[in-house]
């Protein structure tokens, strides 16, 4: 793999201790950093050197819960206007996901990974769903993740929602593809167990689902309560609210992954701090689906975990992050609230998930052994820019600037903001806008 010097830009390092060091240098060696010092005192021979002069250099952002599926839907008028949630997945995503063939699937992952490439995201937690397609879906993905270089965590979406035969391909896909990424370790790719939600799935499914992952050491990666009617739902079928019934048939835990948690009250709150179970937070999803405001601070206060993710809507996790202060403002009526605890959600827990699905490689941050998973954006702070200001820069000055170069495990993917990838992005466009084609006449 070699090795790689991104010299002279000011580091940002991110992690518990955050320190911004102007001037510096990272040198990465076989995917991983070995060294973070003055610029100056950093004059080994690399195999390829970045000149990183005007430059912030950051961790590469972390997306905790996204849908590489949905890249094919932009611009499909022929779903009818929803009502409501429920409406909004029966007419236009339930209908997408049962028309998408194995290269939609594949064509999608690529399209969404080249973009996070460009906005600086270099992890994903990916949640699959293509109901006829849905074996060897999870290696069609696998593949894009490889091709392109990034690292993510793959899983298939079981529901009950299409009927038995497809519920048990999902299991089957889940399982398939747990058991390959235990079988040939990949850095670069990590499996959960899928579930769609409880709403869709049957305690007799999530029941094999949980003995399945059990048996394989797996964590789950499921919508939790997204919207009210999840609740309604369960109280009216189950006679419990949803974190309890899921805590109940062994679906909560350290390792996983609840997206959404809206309408959750604060026994629920409490159960996902005492289980362990993360919450991937996605304030632009929710408001566009006007499902509701997820209550981050109060979570956070109780201990979850809440990470950030987007839910398809962006792969720019600082767009994302923007969105989940502003909402926060607006749903509290209070220009200060939960600032801290918004910014958490990007910088430190999702270091904390990734850190779940890859131990020790300390994603998320720029440390001496950790791995090499780094971004430069073109950034002249017009202020001070030290740890005491860092997350004004961030927030108002970083989101707004170009990524210039993007590197995963220190490979270089994009530099100059030109992809350096085995693969022509406008060919794979012109694929794309066929494939969409066709599958808009099936939808
Ligand atoms: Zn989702």
């Amino acid at each position: 793999m070699g090795s790689l010097l991104i010299a002279g830009g000011t580091v940002v390092t991110l992690g518990s201790r955050n320190r911004v060091l102007p001037d510096h240098a990272v040198f990465c060696q076989d995917g991983v950093i070995s060294r973070i010092a003055p610029r100056s005192e950093l004059t080994v021979l690399a195999d390829s050197t970045i000149d990183a002069r005007g430059k912030v250099v950051v961790p590469g952002f972390i997306n905790a819960h996204t849908h590489f599926y949905s890249t094919l839907v932009r611009g499909l008028t022929k779903a009818e206007p929803a009502a409501g949630f429920q409406e909004v997945l029966e007419h236009l995503w339930w209908r997408l996901d049962r028309a998408l063939e194995p290269e939609d699937c594949q064509l999608s992952a690529l399209i969404a990974l080249i973009e996070a490439i460009r906005h600086g995201t270099t992890t994903l937690v990916d949640h699959h769903a293509s109901p006829h397609a849905a074996r060897g879906s999870l290696d069609a993905l696998a593949g894009a993740v490889t091709r392109v270089g990034v690292r993510a965590s793959l899983c298939y979406e079981v529901s009950d929602r299409d009927g038995a035969a497809v519920a048990a391909n999902g299991l089957a896909e889940n399982v398939a593809f747990l058991q390959r990424c235990a079988r040939e370790p990949d850095p670069h790719l990590r499996a959960l167990f899928g579930l769609h939600a409880a709403f869709t799935l049957s305690d007799a499914t999530l029941e094999r689902a949980a003995a399945e992952a059990r048996r394989l050491g797996a964590g789950f990666h499921i919508h939790v309560a997204e919207a009210a009617s999840d609740q309604e739902h369960s109280l009216a079928t189950h006679g419990v609210r949803v974190v309890e019934r899921l805590n109940r048939l062994g679906v909560l835990g350290p390792r996983t992954i609840a997206a959404h948690c809206v309408h959750v009250d604060e026994h629920e709150m409490d159960r996902l701090a005492a289980t362990g179970t993360a919450v991937a937070h996605c304030p632009q999803s929710n408001m566009n689906n006007a499902v509701g405001v997820a209550d981050v601070p109060a979570m956070i206060a109780r201990g979850v975990v809440v990470g950030l993710g987007t839910d398809a809507m962006t792969e720019n996790m600082l767009e994302e992050l923007r969105a989940a202060l502003w909402v926060r403002h607006l749903a509290a009526g209070d220009p200060s609230a939960g600032f801290t605890e918004t910014l958490a959600t990007l910088v430190a827990n999702n270091a904390a998930i990734a850190d779940r699905l890859w131990p020790g490689l300390g994603l998320g941050e720029l440390r001496e052994g950790g791995g090499a998973d780094v971004v430069l954006v073109d950034y002249q702070p017009p202020t001070p820019l030290d740890e005491t200001t860092f997350a004004g820069h961030l927030v108002f000055g970083l989101s707004q600037a170009c990524v210039d170069t993007t590197i995963v495990a220190g490979r270089v993917l994009m530099a100059g903001k030109q992809l350096r990838l085995d693969l022509d992005e406008a060919e794979l466009a012109a694929r794309a806008r066929e494939r969409s084609r066709a599958l808009w006449e099936r939808f």
